[in-house]
């Protein structure tokens, strides 16, 4: 009865689990009387096949297993192979039930992939798939059409393949950003084919995500824009280029004349128009025909574009009329050049159709940034100067502006020659020997710069300071003076030489600087010179712009131990009154009083008063432009403190006022008031001693 019991439970519900859960085939042992199991096993699990596995040999048993329903039935002595035999051949009924439904969706899959196939393989757009890496997985045949890579070549390579270099490292680097974070990228490629030929795709590239939403692989799908390029490249030629001799037209030329001006802005250079019309040309069409006058247009053409520089733009302006984009220059002097070797190369005997042709032209020629700054004007007025040229008669050039010929060429000259000249290192400190009244001792030296050109020799500053002002490079070329003025007073003082001060000239656009306390502070520091062997002297008109601010600086530098003088004093504005704010050690009377102090008693009554209003300020005077002993005579009677002059040395380079320290005497009492100096010497004794 309990067995009976544990057959009716559990036996039905083993069976069933194995058979919907499992496997096809199961095997199950049966405790029970082999009849009731499968009885049971029918009743219950109806998709389940059974096959009856018995002690039984006999017909009878054979018999009551079939009448049971049984797919298949085993004697138990027979071999294993029949019984598997036997199982396999009693299961066949369900397994071939499942896999005809198996089948049938496999069925389906593959017409679909068929399709999807022969999409894939007929699209005109290459198709390929990569792994995350863009390892290639698979191509198409358009893929195969475009590249030229078989699928041998490229199955297993990486997209890096088709790379044309045309693209930077940051253009791939945001490509990959935008696909690992938005799974889609499209864009315009450059890649190369097979054969080394680099043409444009647009491409479109996705992301194939698997079920935890990891990228698998890329699909990417490139078409080739070549044909479009193409056709849009004839017409970008059409609207830029000139058909007959496939110079730029007037539009590439606008274009080419304003990017030329913006570089040209940023490295200070110059732009050149040549605007060329040929002589006479009209009688060539006339007589040679239409025809016969474009070809020779052609082979002009041809001869300019072939003499000119690469970097320089031809341009065909109008039936006989082209223009020279010169750009990269920086002196006047090229464009006289330029216009003189176009019209050699125009010049040149022509034979054609067994004519002999002589042609000359005239040119206007108009430069950025000295005659205008904006390419229409530049165009204008190149070619108004090129019919002032036709005026001449032709065969010959004309700048727009005469004074542009002369004045501005010499104003732009000396600029870049100045710039030349700071990168060159052209410019020389001179040294201005200062003497002690009194003493007679060699108590400080000016810093006097020269500009020792290849081109024009010597040259003194008043010829270059005022225009290095005008242009801002008085700042480069301050910060060199007063790096190289600090740096040779340090010499000295190593080489033995008793300490002496170093007067250095600031000019008023150098005092505007922002960056002039730096670069005060950055001599000193990387020379090593004590603060108060540097003089500082600016002129009254340093104060004029900004008062407060000059006082400030000037305020700052004393307190670093500066001495500051006021040069040219009493040629400028400020009033006497004005001085005591001024917070300056010493004011260095202009020599225009200075030269005339013996004989004119209007200059002798300046400079005493300046030297009263010095002696009641506490100020130190120096007198520039001494040049007579008269002069020094009374300089020494009125109290002055120093002298400075062509009586003494004209400024002189630095191995000739080396000399002029060995011979010299020197007192370091320079902060001495002036009332109680010792006078040493007689006026005689210094004049013998140092003319
Ligand atoms: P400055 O600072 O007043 O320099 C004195 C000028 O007077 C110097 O001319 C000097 O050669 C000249 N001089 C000195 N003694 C006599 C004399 O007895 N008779 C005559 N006739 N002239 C004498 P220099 O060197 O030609 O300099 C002219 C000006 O150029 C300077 O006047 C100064 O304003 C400016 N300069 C010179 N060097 C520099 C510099 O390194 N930086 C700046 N910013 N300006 C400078
Ligand atoms: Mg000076
Ligand atoms: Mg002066």
């Amino acid at each position: 009865m309990f067995v009976h019991l544990w057959i009716l439970v559990v036996l039905p519900a083993v069976a069933f689990l194995l058979s919907t859960m499992f496997s096809d085939i199961s095997l199950l042992k049966m405790v029970s009387d082999g009849y009731g199991a499968v009885t049971l096993l029918f009743y219950f699990c109806i998709l389940v096949a059974v096959s009856w596995l018995a002690f039984r040999t006999a017909f009878s048993g054979f018999a009551l297993g079939f009448g049971f329903f049984t797919v298949g039935y085993t004697p138990k002595e027979i071999r294993k192979a029949i019984i598997h035999q036997r199982i396999a051949r009693s299961s066949r009924f369900q397994f071939n039930q499942h896999m005809q439904q198996e089948l049938e969706i496999l069925r389906e899959k593959e017409s679909e992939l068929e399709i999807i196939q022969k999409v894939f393989s007929h699209l005109s757009e290459a198709v390929v798939i990569t792994d995350v890496q863009g390892t290639i997985a698979s191509i198409n045949n358009a893929f195969v059409e475009i590249t030229g890579f078989l699928a041998n070549d490229i199955i297993g390579q990486n997209m890096r393949l088709l790379k044309s270099g045309r693209h930077g490292t940051p253009f791939y680097v945001e490509m990959w950003q935008e696909l690992l974070t938005k799974g889609l990228w499209s864009g315009n490629i450059w890649n190369q084919r097979k054969n080394g030929e680099i043409y444009p795709q647009w491409t479109v590239i996705k992301a194939i995500y698997d079920r935890d939403g990891n990228i698998r692989n890329f699909v990417g799908i490139l078409s080739d824009r070549t044909d479009i390029r193409e056709s849009q490249q004839q017409i970008e030629f059409a609207a830029n280029y000139d058909i007959l001799t496939e110079l730029p037209n007037r539009i590439l030329l606008k274009d080419r004349l304003s990017q030329s001006i913006i570089q040209a802005k940023r490295h200070k250079q110059l732009v050149g128009l040549l605007w060329v019309g040929l002589d006479r040309f009209k009688q060539v069409n006339t007589s040679g025909g239409r025809l016969f006058g474009d070809q020779v247009l052609k082979i002009l053409a041809q001869r300019l574009r072939d003499g000119m520089r690469e970097n320089d733009t031809i341009a065909r302006i109008g039936g006989d009329e082209f223009v020279l984009l010169a750009t990269q220059l920086d002196d006047i002097a090229h464009f006289r050049l330029i216009a003189e070797k176009i019209l050699q190369l125009l010049g040149h005997t022509l034979q054609l159709g067994g004519h002999t042709l002589h042609f000359s032209a005239c040119i206007g020629i108009t430069v950025y940034p000295i005659d205008v700054d904006c390419a229409e004007s530049l165009l204008k007025h190149a070619e108004t100067a090129m019919h002032q040229a036709k005026k001449l008669g032709g065969n010959t050039y004309q700048f727009y502006t005469q004074q542009m010929g002369d004045v501005a060429m010499r104003r732009w000259n000396t600029e870049v020659g100045l710039r030349r000249a700071l990168e060159h290192k052209e410019f020389v400190l001179f040294y201005q020997p200062q003497y002690d009244v009194f003493t007679g001792a060699l108590v400080g030296v000016e810093a006097l710069v020269r500009w020792n050109s290849p081109q024009f020799g010597w040259v003194t500053p008043d010829q270059f300071i005022p225009m290095a002002e005008e242009t801002g490079l008085i700042v480069p070329l301050g910060e060199w003076i007063l790096m190289e003025a600090c740096a040779q007073n340090k010499r000295w003082q190593d080489a033995g030489f008793p300490p002496i001060q170093v007067a250095v000239n600031v000019s008023p656009r150098q005092f505007k600087s922002p960056h002039l306390v730096e670069a005060v502070e950055k001599s000193l520091l990387k020379t090593g010179l004590d603060a108060q062997w540097l003089e500082l002297e600016i002129t009254e008109s340093t104060f004029l712009d900004d008062e407060k601010r000059a006082i400030e600086i000037l305020g700052q530098w004393r307190r670093l131990g500066l001495h500051l003088a006021i040069d040219d004093f009493g040629t400028g504005y400020s009033s006497l009154s004005c001085l005591r704010h001024y917070p300056v050690h010493s004011l260095k009377i202009d020599r225009s009083f200075i030269n005339d102090i013996a004989h004119d008693d209007q200059s002798a009554a300046i400079v005493n008063a300046i030297l009263a209003v010095a002696r009641g300020l506490k100020l130190t005077v120096v007198a520039e432009g001494v040049s007579s002993v008269e002069q020094l005579e009374f300089l020494r009677q009125s109290g002055c403190h120093k002298v400075q002059g062509f009586l003494f040395s004209p400024p002189v380079p630095e191995n000739e006022i080396v000399e002029l320290m060995q011979d010299a005497v020197f007192v370091s009492n320079l902060h001495t008031p002036a009332n109680t100096w010792p006078g040493h010497y007689s006026m005689n004794e210094i004049c013998s001693e140092l003319t």
